[in-house]
């Protein structure tokens, strides 16, 4: 049977009803921390200090529906582990795009590509909230409309390293993407794109960049391919979601 709210990931006011009841039932503190296109923007922190603990993030670009969505599915199936877990969540940082089907916001930016300055006031926002904290792990939820499969990135830095592991969890879940350059990179593996960073190649900063650059330990974007089912996208990524937070609660 299809799961009935998922008729619903493009509802913002929808889904952020749904982040008010995690909020309620985790203990998480949950703010409008900025308005962006007619939208308010949340947050959500644990009540102890976010330090030492995990960023999870969705919704930068809007037409990318699976991300939202499943990091508010793996939230109402965790209350348990985010009320003791150090972290904070950003369910969707372009409501406006959600809303409208659209990877770029109101004014036709890429917000994925502007932490480099401070000229969007909710990015600003959000980067001057996590100025002080340093994190264990910092997950992004994206889609890829080209994806043949599932793929993911990550920030070459700390070892071991993780991403082959989780390809094989995404496995029996999801096909794994075939190609073998995406977005003119080669893959290290079928699915995985291991990259140390070398700012000359990044004039605009996407939020995964910056964070491994100044707050994150562990960086992951996950991309499903928009062009397949979306509960089957849904359920990889909160099977990738609860697989990295298990490692970090057991670390
Ligand atoms: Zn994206």
């Amino acid at each position: 049977m299809v799961n009935p709210t998922l008729f619903h990931c493009h509802d913002y006011k929808h889904l952020i009803r749904r982040w008010r009841k995690v909020a309620r039932a985790a203990g998480l503190k949950m703010t409008a921390f900025a308005q962006a296109g007619g939208y308010e923007v949340f947050r959500l922190t644990s009540r102890q200090s976010p330090e030492g603990g995990v960023y999870l993030s969705a919704g930068i670009h809007g037409d990318e529906p699976a991300a939202t969505e499943a990091l508010v599915s793996w939230a109402e199936a965790n209350p348990e582990i985010l009320r003791n877990l150090p972290c904070i969540l950003f369910p969707c940082l372009n409501p406006w795009g959600l809303a409208n089907n659209s990877r770029n916001d109101e004014q036709a930016r890429d917000l994925n590509r502007t932490f480099q300055h401070d000229h969007v006031p909710h990015i600003q926002a959000l980067k001057a909230f996590i100025k002080p904290h340093r994190f264990r792990l910092a997950l992004n939820l994206h889609e890829d409309y080209d994806g043949q499969g599932l793929y993911l990135y990550e920030l070459e830095r700390r070892t071991p390293f993780w991403g082959e592991d989780l390809v094989e969890i995404a496995r029996p879940l999801i096909p794994i993407e075939g190609r073998t350059t995406i977005d003119n990179r080669r893959a290290s593996k079928a699915g995985l794109l291991r990259r140390k960073i070398d700012l000359r190649k990044f004039p605009t900063l996407p939020e995964a960049v910056y964070l491994h650059l100044h707050h994150a330990e562990r960086t992951f974007t996950f991309e499903t391919p928009s062009e397949f089912a979306l509960d089957q996208r849904v359920r990889v990524q909160v099977a990738l979601i609860d697989e990295c937070i298990r490692r970090i609660l057991e670390a």
